[in-house]
């Protein structure tokens, strides 16, 4: 196995996060703090992928409090049934509001396909996905995708639409990640990649050129080993840097650097690092 991998301060973008989620409630301010207001951290950037209003806002509001932290705002599919008696146009009204309070959202997100659950109205979510689509290209905003168990419903919209964005938490075949490469997207990689059964992913890691990858948590889920099943933070992006590097035969701190720069480059962000 790999040395341990000591990141230069301030160099790890975490390019997908979930601080609001339940598993923070403990010690979400200290953690915050130190990951984000302290010099030493080896975490520069990180941007909050919201799932609904509430997540829109506590992404906005912990934006505003941090310098080095972005948000995306929008609908999540799996909040799908909740939103089902809305009209799409009033849908999008919430989501225009919340743009005129904040200058650091960087993203409409996440939004997608979750074919996972039964339960989910699969129309629905088309109809949700393509709205939130148009509506950033409206606002010349990208997006952050999900997308689960869905995977040709979601390849025809992203042909049809050519949006700018990232597919979150890949996890797909060498095929599906390269045909997302030659729409012109980012592919984001958590944890996951460190997983020994995941061999698919590690397949797809190699081939997606080292320009297009982000490098993610999804915290507080996905973290790679040694931690896997354990809570994930954005510092343990470390561990999956120092893995994928093996793959593409580079330096951990030469894959940390060159995502995080393209972290910057999608999310069009003007920051130190
Ligand atoms: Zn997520």
């Amino acid at each position: 196995m790999e040395r341990e991998f000591e990141p230069r301060a301030g160099s790890i973008a975490d390019s997908h996060c979930h601080y609001d989620d339940g598993a923070f409630d403990g010690d979400r301010e200290s953690l915050l703090d130190s990951l984000f207001a302290q010099p030493t951290s080896p975490v520069g950037l990180a941007v909050h992928a919201a799932t609904d209003m509430r997540s829109s806002r506590f992404g906005i509001d912990t934006a505003a409090r941090f310098e080095n932290f972005y948000t995306s705002v929008g609908y999540h599919p799996e909040n799908c049934d909740e939103l089902r008696g809305r009209s799409m146009t009033s849908l999008m009204d919430d989501l225009e509001e919340l743009l005129g309070l904040s200058d650091k959202i960087a993203a409409i997100g996440e939004v997608g396909l979750d074919y996972h659950y039964d339960g989910y109205d699969r129309e629905f979510q088309k109809k949700l996905l393509c709205a939130q689509t148009e509506f950033a290209a409206a606002h010349s905003l990208p997006l952050i995708f999900h997308c689960r168990d869905a995977t040709e419903d979601f390849l025809q919209i992203l042909r049809r639409y050519r949006p700018r964005g990232v597919v979150h938490c890949f996890s797909g075949a060498p095929e599906v990640a390269e045909e997302i490469v030659s729409l012109g997207l980012y592919v984001g990689f958590t944890g996951l990649l460190t997983f020994k059964n995941a061999k698919k992913v590690k397949k797809s890691f190699e081939i997606v050129p080292i320009d297009r990858i982000l490098l993610e948590t999804d915290c507080p889920y996905m973290a790679p080993e040694p931690f896997r099943g354990r809570r994930c933070t954005s510092d343990m992006i470390r561990y999956t840097a120092a893995y994928g590097a093996q793959i593409k035969n580079i330096l951990p701190q030469q894959l940390t650097d060159t995502a995080f720069e393209n972290t910057k480059r999608l999310y069009q962000l003007e920051i130190r690092g």
